[in-house]
């Protein structure tokens, strides 16, 4: 899908691009300025992307959340990726979701943030540790 509006086949709203990564506004807003960023080269998510395409993504992410803060007002940004079905991903082209947020606006967290367990959280951290 995000590799036919790369190849002109489907239109979009641009709002930047780099020679690796492309940004357009997302057709199903969560808020105003709601934005995806994506890379050139096609792969499905973090686990497939390049470094050189990561930053390029990263950095064209972040030019477009300043720009969200200055030009539409925004009163914060969140930058949201989403890995596998399990993780509401829904279109397998990486992309990032910049998503400016208004004081008020209707967005709410997903999860309730509560106190976990220490030696679960100390058992998950030594599983990830390098
Ligand atoms: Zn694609």
């Amino acid at each position: 899908m995000f590799c036919k509006i790369l190849d002109g086949e489907l239109p979009a709203d641009v709002v930047a691009q780099s020679d690796r990564a492309l940004a357009f506004a997302d057709i199903n807003p969560a808020t105003r300025g709601h934005t995806l960023v994506i890379p050139r080269k096609h792969v499905a998510d973090v686990h497939e992307i390049s470094e050189r395409d990561l930053v390029a993504v990263a950095l064209l992410a972040k030019e477009v959340a300043d720009r969200a803060r200055e030009r539409l007002g925004a009163d914060g940004v969140n930058l949201l990726h989403s890995a596998g079905r399990a993780a509401w991903q829904v279109v397998f082209h990486f992309h990032i979701h910049v998503i400016p947020r208004y004081v008020g606006d209707p967005l709410r967290l997903p999860w309730v943030s509560t106190p976990g367990e220490q030696t679960e959280i100390a058992s998950a951290a030594a599983a990830l540790r390098g």
